[in-house]
């Protein structure tokens, strides 16, 4: 009898540097690739917020378009359901006569959560779900301490795995795959079917046309790379807040996965040796590594990152009147013009600079002295390149209950205003 492995795709989207995908094909005489649209992903969160804005939903489905496509390309095809993992699953596992389920392990409460359920349910068939590990530049093996030791200052981190680590070579990709005959292949859902009425803003001032899929992510890092030479300054032009090229913009690949993180590593290294290795070169690295850090931290502290005392024990102080403060900030209303601009742009392209996320996530805790897990789960519905331990991390790190090592860390807008837009040209664009 053939043997079945039906692999699950969730922020997996490619099929380069795939070990659950090459694996399935290696050991499957048939391979049955799955994808879940999960409706609670597009429904209202606990918070103030909706869980997935409309732009990154079309991101998501561009991305899920051209895995499909990309499949069908080495002969196989993907089969996509709208319903929740846990059930949807061990129906096709019944279906197709499944024998193991493959998926990449996540790090986050909510979707480690339903790895467990689709587990259980997998059991009462008997069924296997493996886990493979696949998110993170460092393989969580080859660090040089166990999750419960790592440190919780990331330069502490950084030293320690820079020389006692190593970064994997990439897995080779499939040159062919064999699905079971007669799949019933559902055509992709649109945006309206994930409950989606509003058209999806379209802005010109948007930094990058950001397209969903691994084909677009793959050709922005050679554009980046390659054709703009732009790496070689990196370091200098990353606090930019105009234009395609201050920084890679490969976020919202790297967060769904249609991009992965040693692929761009190797490219670093292919670029390196064919054009310069400098500090911009040793910096986009860098970068990842904090990535890969806060991946790290979530296995290792869990849910703390979601609350707001973090894990300092204590939350910030918190105005009488922050539901109102709260609107303004979101609106990019508050009055501050460097504050609103960035707001505006967040709200109109879900994109906002890494120095634009800094300011208005210090300015939202310390000065208008709002709940910060508030502004996290807004920026959970803006954000394209939304990634929960990038995300919630970063947030926590700024409202000085994560992993802040400096007490008190303090932007003053103004100054950081006057630095960072010294013409006021980014204002003027955005404001
Ligand atoms: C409050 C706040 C929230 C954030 N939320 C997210 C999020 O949901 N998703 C997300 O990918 N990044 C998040 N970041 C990190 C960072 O702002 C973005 O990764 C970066 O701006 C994306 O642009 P880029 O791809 O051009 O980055 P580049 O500067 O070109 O960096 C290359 C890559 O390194 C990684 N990276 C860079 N900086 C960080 C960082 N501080 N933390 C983690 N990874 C980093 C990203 O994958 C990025 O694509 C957040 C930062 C802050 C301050």
């Amino acid at each position: 009898m053939d043997k079945v492995i039906l692999v699950w795709f969730r922020k997996d989207l490619r099929i380069h540097d795939n070990e659950m995908l090459l694996e399935a094909t290696r050991r499957g005489d048939l391979v049955l690739p799955v994808y879940c649209f999960d409706p609670r992903h597009y429904g209202p969160s606990e918070y103030p917020a909706k869980k997935t804005g409309s732009i990154r939903a079309k991101f998501i489905l561009e991305s899920v378009a051209d895995l499909k496509k990309s499949l069908q390309n080495l002969g196989g095809d993907l089969l996509t359901v709208l319903g929740k993992p846990e059930d949807e699953i061990p129906k096709l596992v019944a279906r197709y006569g499944v024998h193991e389920v493959y998926h990449h392990r996540e790090v986050a409460f909510e979707e480690t959560q339903i790895s467990e359920r689709v587990e259980e349910a997998l059991w009462k068939q008997q069924v296997n779900l493996k886990h493979f590990i696949g998110h993170t530049l460092y393989h969580k093996e080859h660090l040089p301490f166990p999750i419960k030791d790592i440190p919780d200052v990331f330069t502490n981190f950084r030293k320690k795995v820079e020389r006692d680590s190593f970064v994997r070579p990439c897995f080779d990709q499939p040159t062919q795959i064999q699905i079971p005959a007669g799949l019933e292949i559902q055509s992709l859902p649109e945006l309206a079917d994930l409950g989606y009425t509003e058209t999806v803003p379209a802005d010109e001032r948007v930094v990058l046309e950001f397209q969903g899929g691994e084909t677009a992510g793959l050709t922005r890092m050679k554009t980046y790379f390659w054709d703009r030479d732009a790496l070689r300054n990196y370091k200098e032009t990353r606090n930019g807040l105009l234009g395609a090229d201050y920084s890679s913009k490969l976020s919202p690949w790297l967060a769904l996965g249609c991009l992965s993180p040693r692929e761009v590593y190797w490219e670093v290294k292919k670029y390196e040796q064919e054009r310069t290795a400098n500090e911009s070169t040793y910096w986009l690295v860098f970068e990842l590594l904090w990535r890969d850090y806060f991946r790290f931290m979530f296995k290792k502290h869990g849910n703390k990152f979601f609350q707001k005392s973090g894990f300092k024990g204590q939350a910030p102080a918190e105005a009488p009147n922050q539901e109102e403060l709260f609107v303004k900030w979101k609106n990019g209303e508050t009055g501050v013009p460097f504050i609103d601009a960035n707001m505006h742009e967040l709200n109109a392209t879900g994109f906002m600079s890494n120095r634009g996320r800094q300011n208005v996530a210090s300015y939202l805790v310390k000065d208008l002295k709002v709940n910060w897990t508030w502004g996290a789960a807004y920026f959970e519905e803006k954000l394209i390149d939304y990634c929960p331990a990038s995300n919630w991390g970063n947030w926590a790190y700024v409202a000085g209950v994560g992993n802040d090592p400096r007490e008190d860390r303090y932007f003053n807008i103004a100054k950081q205003a006057q630095t960072y837009d010294p013409k006021g040209e980014y204002v003027k664009v955005w404001g």
